[in-house]
Formats: structure tokens, C-alpha cells, sequence
């Protein structure tokens, strides 16, 4: 070996060495590809050299790093795979040299060459598992032709750039990935914890926090179960809760489970709970983290209890009216009772009156299964709603009692888009309530108004009665919700009266003081409501 060529491999081993130590220091590709290039220049010896990578999308290759000429004259140069000198270098992936670029047929770019002067060239590709991901070319503007050396280090600076380049790729991926899984656990409506190998919290996220009253901050590196409240955990458990914790299940070898459990919140609350978790392990089997998630089921729990209160409910109710059917029909069929015409038909009317009121009620089930269903099958139409409420206080006049019925209309017709048929079903809902929960009589009132830009048609149905405590105002119109003070009823009436409403594109609300009366109120479109 020559003294050149010895001094040569030095600089080479040298450049190499910094290429590795910038490699495991710097994370940023863009030094690093430009200390890649400035490494080999110097070891190989060219004036120009260019090094493009193919874009995201394998379209076009895109100036990464330029020397020894205007960036921005070659930056705005860009390559299709299979075009040009570089692009063929791209799909062929075989190196390329020749002694004058400014006359080799293959380059499209001899105007810029002739310019830079550019002579003796040498190109290789980059290439990431087999695949081609850029090129990268050496240019002098003599005419000493690169040799099989300088091809051979080039070749080896080619590899260092593209390790570079992948490693950032997959560094790209993992915080990509770990972004994408960050997002998920923060935006998920279901708690999640995430504890290492022996119980403590290493994270949590926003709906867990929610759920528990504890903050992240608070909870990191406490015992899980302090956390989420539950008596199983580390040394509280005995033999039966070992085999539901999960911080135990390793002994039962399963890695995955669910179980229900009353949580306890920082504030002391109970909290039923559905939690199921995962197990990770490092490769020697080892317990690193669990991950858990807990799903709040208190409202399902509440929906089962109200729904096994409803049918205790409905067959209370069905029961009353039926007793009195069955009661009138027994006395009527009885051989020892005899009855004048007048009495007969006051029996066979108390009994038409119990099975309207069971009809009634069958109606009222139906109806809400509909809206639950969204299979109301509504007629929307345009009509003047002051017709409607009219024919429905006519109707309604000989069903109010001790009250006195009133409307308070406007003096124009006032057209609403929505169904009149359950316009006037809502209306009796709430007038029978009003007229029900007004034991000393008093006026009812109802009253149409537009209002708003854009208008829209609001309906006060107004009473005197003894109004509604504060507390029960928020949950008024929930399904099967009753107050202390409610009468034969299974509290479905409010709640149609909502699904109706809301179904024609209107809401419904209320404004009530106890001992003063209640105004029930409800708007409807007066054009159609863009869907
Ligand atoms: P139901 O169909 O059983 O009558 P609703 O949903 O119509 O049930 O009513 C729910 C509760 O709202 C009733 O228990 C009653 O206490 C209360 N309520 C409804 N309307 C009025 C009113 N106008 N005045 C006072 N209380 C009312």
C-alpha cells in the first residue's frame, strides 16, 4: 500500500468512527446526513456532491443535501423514479460512474453541468431493505476519473446515510405510534390505569381521574388499589380476592380477566365498576406493567333498578283499573244483584273509563318504545298551530275538572313544520298534568308565541297547581322518573312529551315553583330543519 492510499484508509477509518459517534449522539437526520456528505468529500476528494431522497409518497426525489453548488438551484430540480441519470439510478440500484456529465447522453440536467463544470462523476443508490430510497452523487470539475475505491467508500458512506435514514424512519414510527396510543388513552371515555409489576401507578388518564377524584400527580407511585379504591389489592385481599386481582392472576397464569367491583372514590363514594386488564411482561417472562380500564356501569345499574321499578309500576297500574273491570262485571253478572237501567249504565261507563285509562297507559309503553326505537314515523306537514291547540282545548274542556281552561293565541295565523297529530298528543300530556297536579282548581293557560330569529313557534302550557320541588326539575323529563307527589301514573308522560318534541326538531322545557304553579313549554320549527 502506497503512502496516499495509506493516509487514505486512515481518514476513512477516522470518518467512520465520527459517523458512528455523531450517529449515536444526534437524532436529528438532517446534521447528520450533511456530516455523512462532508465526511465522504473529504475522503474521496469532489467538489460538487448531491444527495436526494425519494419523498413520502415515492413520487419525486427531493434535494436532502447539496456542496459545491447553489442549494437552491438544485432544490428546485426533482427527479421521477426512472427519470434522468438519478432516476434511473433509483429503480437499476447499480452504481454509475463516467468521465464527463456534461456530455453523457442519460443526464437531463447537461446545461446545469456545463455551467458548474462538471466532469468526473460517481453515483451509488440508497437503499432500505432492498428498496431504493434515494441517490447520491460525487462530481469533480477535473477530469480525474473516480476510481474503485472511491466507489467502494462511496458505497460505504451510502450505507451509513441510509442506516441514518431508516433509524429515523423507525424513530418516526415509534413516536408516531406512541402519539397515536397516547391520544387513545386520553380520549377514552372508560378509565385507564397503567401500574408497573408490583402494583404502583405509573399513569392514568383524564376519565380515570374523573372517575376516582385522584390526579395523576397525586396518584403516581401510590398502591393502585388506594387509587381505585378496591379491597383486593396487595395485602388486603384474602384467598378468594387473590384469584380477581390482577396484580395476583399471575399465579393462575391468566393474563387477561374481567370482574365487577364497587369502587371506592377519593371522597368515599361507591362506584359500581366493569374493569378487565392486560398483562405485559419483558422477555424473560417478568411482570412490567398492567394496564387496566374500568368502565363506570353505575348508569346501567340505575336503568336495571328503574327497570325492574317500572314493572313493578305498570303492573300496579294495569292491576288498578283491571280490579275495577273485573269488580263492576262481577256485580253485574252477580244473580242476586238486581240494578236499575240508570245504575247498569253508570257500572257499564265506570268500567268503558277504567279500560280507556288501561288503553291509555298500553299507548303510553308503545309510544315510548317508538321513540327509544326512532320508528315514530312522523307526518310533518305545514299547519296553524292556534287551530290545533283551539280543537285540542275544545276536546280536552269536558276532562278538566275543577280548572278552567284558557288559550292565549296569536292574532295571525301561525304556521309550524311538524306533526299535528303529536303536537295534540303532547298537548293533553301536558294539560292532563296540569289539570292532575292542580288538586284546588285554577286557570290553566295556553299560550302561543313566536319567537326568535329564526322564529320558531314556543307553547306555554301554564297552571296554578302546587308546581314541583327544585331538587326533581333536572331529572323531570327523564323515563319512568315520578316525584313523591305523583298520581296514578308510571312517569313515561314527560318523557314522550320530550321524545315527540325533540323527534320534530323542537325542545321542551320547564319553569315551576312549589305551592305556585308550573309553566311546561315547548318550541316547534316553522320551516323545515335542515337534516
Ligand atoms: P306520568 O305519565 O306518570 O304522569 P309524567 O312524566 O307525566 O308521569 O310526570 C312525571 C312527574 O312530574 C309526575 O310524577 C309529577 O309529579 C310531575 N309533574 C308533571 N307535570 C306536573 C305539573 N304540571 N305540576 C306538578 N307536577 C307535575
Amino acid at each position: 500500500m502506497d503512502t496516499e492510499s495509506a493516509t487514505r484508509t486512515e481518514r476513512a477509518v477516522r470518518a467512520f468512527q465520527e459517523i458512528a459517534h455523531a450517529s449515536a449522539t444526534s437524532l436529528d437526520l438532517q446534521s447528520l446526513l450533511e456530516s455523512i456528505v462532508d465526511q465522504a468529500i473529504a475522503v474521496i476528494q469532489a467538489e460538487v456532491s448531491i444527495l436526494r431522497l425519494l419523498d413520502r409518497a415515492g413520487e419525486h426525489l427531493e434535494l436532502q443535501v447539496a456542496r459545491g453548488v447553489p442549494e437552491e438551484i438544485v432544490r428546485q430540480i426533482r427527479f421521477r423514479p426512472g427519470e434522468g441519470l438519478a432516476g434511473r439510478l433509483l429503480l437499476d440500484g447499480e452504481p454509475l460512474r463516467g468521465l464527463n456529465l456534461q456530455q453523457d447522453p442519460r443526464a437531463t440536467q447537461r446545461d446545469l453541468a456545463r455551467r458548474g463544470r462538471w466532469r468526473a462523476f460517481v453515483a451509488v443508490p440508497l437503499q432500505m431493505h432492498q428498496q431504493p430510497i434515494g441517490v447520491w452523487f460525487m462530481i469533480r470539475r477535473e477530469r480525474k476519473p473516480f476510481s474503485d475505491q472511491d466507489l467502494s467508500l462511496l458505497s460505504s458512506f451510502a450505507d451509513s446515510a441510509s442506516t441514518a435514514v431508516e433509524r429515523n424512519a423507525l424513530l418516526y414510527a415509534v413516536v408516531r405510534e406512541k402519539h397515536e396510543s397516547e391520544t387513545v388513552i386520553q380520549a377514552s371515555a372508560h378509565g385507564i390505569l397503567v401500574v408497573d409489576g408490583r402494583g404502583w401507578v405509573v399513569n392514568m388518564n383524564p376519565a380515570l381521574e374523573r372517575l376516582t377524584g385522584w390526579t395523576l400527580r397525586e396518584a403516581r407511585g401510590q398502591p393502585c388499589c388506594d387509587i381505585v379504591g378496591c379491597q383486593f389489592g396487595h395485602d388486603r385481599h384474602d384467598a378468594a380476592d387473590a384469584s380477581i386481582c390482577p396484580l395476583h392472576a399471575e399465579q393462575y397464569g391468566d393474563d387477561r380477566a374481567f370482574l365487577e367491583y364497587q369502587l371506592t372514590t377519593r371522597e368515599g363514594q361507591r362506584i359500581p365498576v366493569e374493569t378487565s386488564y392486560g398483562l405485559i411482561r419483558d422477555d424473560d417472562g417478568e411482570l412490567t406493567r398492567i394496564v387496566m380500564v374500568f368502565r363506570d356501569i353505575s348508569h346501567q345499574r340505575e336503568l336495571n333498578r328503574m327497570r325492574a321499578e317500572l314493572i313493578a309500576n305498570v303492573s300496579h297500574e294495569l292491576r288498578t283499573p283491571l280490579s275495577l273491570i273485573k269488580g263492576y262485571a262481577t256485580t253485574l253478572l252477580s244473580p242476586d244483584v238486581t240494578l236499575d237501567e240508570a245504575e247498569t249504565r253508570r257500572f257499564l261507563n265506570n268500567v268503558s273509563v277504567a279500560a280507556d285509562h288501561l288503553g291509555r297507559m298500553i299507548d303510553d309503553l308503545l309510544c315510548a318504545s317508538r321513540i327509544e326505537t326512532q320508528q315514530l314515523g312522523l307526518q310533518l306537514q305545514y299547519f296553524d298551530l292556534g287551530a290545533i291547540v283551539e280543537k285540542t282545548l275544545q276536546w280536552f274542556r269536558p276532562h278538566a275538572g275543577e280548572c278552567e281552561l284558557a288559550a292565549d293565541l296569536p292574532t295571525q295565523p301561525l304556521q309550524v313544520y311538524a306533526d299535528p297529530d303529536r303536537v295534540e298528543q303532547v298537548l293533553v300530556n301536558l294539560l292532563s298534568n296540569a289539570v292532575k297536579y292542580s288538586p284546588g282548581g285554577g286557570r290553566v293557560t295556553v299560550q302561543v308565541r313566536q319567537v326568535g330569529d329564526p322564529p320558531f313557534a314556543a307553547i306555554h302550557v301554564v297552571d296554578e297547581g302546587q308546581g314541583i320541588a327544585q331538587e326533581h326539575l333536572p331529572q323531570i323529563f327523564d323515563r319512568y322518573y315520578l316525584t313523591e307527589d305523583s298520581q296514578q301514573g308510571i312517569g313515561l308522560g314527560l318523557y314522550i312529551c320530550q321524545g315527540l318534541v325533540e323527534a320534530m326538531g323542537g325542545q321542551i322545557w320547564v319553569a315551576s315553583e312549589l305551592g305556585k304553579g308550573s309553566i311546561f313549554s315547548f318550541s316547534l320549527p316553522t320551516g323545515k330543519v335542515a337534516s
